[in-house]
């Protein structure tokens, strides 16, 4: 027994220390998206590009797979709910998809995204397509390369959306994506079909630093610890965690548009207080950090939409929002702004989507990845397609390609193949995780029209935060729900929400 405590310790300070890096790592990656100077980009590069390389080749050493093979019958020998099973059970899983892709390949391909992500920055306000094609193309070779270190696979996509969402499958995905077009679709079109809802009294000037302070004051209520965080600005917002003592966010303010900060706000203190929700025993373990992209967009979006977007919310946050900023809004209603923040149109941007269209936006790139993947779809056609995409199932065009195939930075900065199917993966399970709250605490409704959010934070922890990666999101999902994925309380929830405010 000795031996086997002697064994597991060093793997947990094995892990800590690829854990510490990554974090050191993240703590970097933080300084240049929010205060680093230009100037510190090329050295930055390098320096995050070495952590990244010592921990990985800590993370993939033959002593850890030795460690791992040594310590599976202890961990065989424990109850599937134990956390030292977890863990080994985690950090097989980790270390097996790792120890599959060899390291100068990772190499090239982080080197190579770095260069593509450049581009990319250059080419986009440029409308210059033509720039980035050769690197796309690249990335595609890649993502393929990558996805062929894991063979048996149904559909190319399977391992890269693997990486992601454990458990989901091209298929499984494809299949839960077209029932809720089905329902989505007609919903969009009876909505749009009406007048758009005015949303000028979000357009008009917000000073920034008021827009700032209610914002905090907003997240500091749902449960986000400062003690344990903090809030900066960024040209595109996200959570970043380097322990789960320090939790970060990042908002971005636009002064003429009230929604930007606000619900970006809202939006990354759901990702951090999962991240600050983890047990504190996991602490720069593998079981530290929330349990796939699905299940944490979940959280986001359960603060942003479902609690800062509902009327409740606002019934009780409004006359405080009025009297931060009265000049604006002391003649604009209740009514007019809850609908304002609520307008659904058609319209070309996947991040100022509203709730309705969103999920379609996400749909087009998941099939479009699919079939590039495929080798159905040329890079040099990507535009082509996406315009003939968002004409068909949107209904609009964009006039050029910078609101088109160049808007967002998953493509350039990373890998393609896997990476969107988790934002809608996470609308869905929000409103399936929210109604297991309602059912477990009725009153959480009606605390949200008093500003309270203890009940419903503190059963988020107890049933998913604290967690961490305990549990893969199809164990959770299950544990929590006592079934699979299920978009039926998704489909209730829009419709509820957008048949009142619509009088469908
Ligand atoms: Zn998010």
């Amino acid at each position: 027994m000795v031996k086997t405590d002697d064994k597991l310790n060093e793997l947990k300070t094995r892990m800590q220390e690829v854990g510490d890096l990554n974090s050191a790592g993240a703590v970097l990656s933080w300084d240049q998206s929010t205060y680093m100077p230009a100037g510190g980009a090329p050295a930055r590069g390098r320096q995050m590009a070495i952590l990244g390389r010592i921990a990985q080749e800590k993370f993939i050493d033959p002593a850890v797979g030795k460690l791992l093979d040594d310590l599976q019958p202890y961990a065989d020998s424990l109850p599937y709910d134990d956390d030292n099973a977890a863990l080994i059970r985690a950090t097989r899983r980790s270390y097996d998809k790792a120890t599959k892709v060899p390291p100068a390949f990772l190499a090239e391909y982080y080197e190579h995204a770095a260069h593509a992500y450049q581009v990319w920055t250059e080419a986009r306000p440029a409308n210059d397509f033509k720039k980035v094609q050769p690197l796309l193309e690249k990335t595609l070779d890649m993502s393929r390369q990558l996805a062929n270190f894991f063979p048996g696979y149904e559909h190319i996509a399977d391992p890269l959306i693997d990486f992601a969402d454990y458990g989901m499958k091209a298929a499984s995905v494809r299949k839960v994506f077209s029932e809720l077009r089905e329902q989505l679709v007609p919903l969009v079109q009876t909505i749009t079909a009406q007048a758009a809802a005015d949303d000028s009294c979000l357009k008009q000037h917000f000073p920034e630093d008021k827009q700032l302070e209610f914002g905090r004051m907003v997240i500091q209520k749902f449960g986000y610890d400062f003690n344990r965080g903090r809030q900066d600005k960024t040209h595109h917002p996200f959570e970043t965690k380097f322990s789960i003592g320090d939790v970060r966010i990042t908002t971005r303010v636009k002064e003429n548009d009230l929604g930007e900060a606000l619900f970006s706000t809202t939006h990354e203190s759901g990702h951090a207080m999962y991240e600050q929700g983890v047990d504190p025993s996991y602490e720069a373990s593998p079981l530290d950090g929330g349990t796939s992209a699905g299940v944490h967009e979940s959280q986001s979006r359960t603060w942003e939409n479902i609690v800062s977007r509902s009327r409740p919310f606002w019934e009780h946050f409004y006359p405080e929002l009025q009297k931060t900023f009265p000049k604006q809004l002391d003649k604009v209603s209740l009514d007019t702004f809850y609908r304002a923040i609520n307008k659904v149109q058609r319209s070309l941007i996947r991040t100022d989507a509203d709730e309705v269209t969103y999920n379609l936006h996400v749909m087009i790139r998941f099939e479009l990845e699919l079939q590039m993947l495929e080798g159905t779809l040329a890079i040099k056609d990507l535009p082509k397609a996406w315009h003939a995409a968002y004409k068909s199932d949107i209904g609009i065009t964009a006039p050029s390609d910078v609101d088109g195939c160049l808007q967002d930075v998953h493509w350039f900065g990373g890998q393609i193949g896997g990476m969107f199917q988790g934002y809608t993966l996470g609308n869905i399970l929000s409103a399936q995780f929210y109604a297991e709250a309602l059912k477990a605490h009725p009153e959480i409704k009606k605390e949200i029209g008093q500003g309270k959010f203890e009940t419903l934070h503190t059963w988020l922890k107890d049933n998913i935060y604290r967690y961490g990666s305990k549990y893969t999101a199809p164990e959770l999902i299950e544990r929590v729900t006592g079934r699979g994925l299920d978009i039926a309380p998704y489909i209730q929830y829009l419709r509820a929400k957008y048949g009142e405010l619509y009088k469908l």
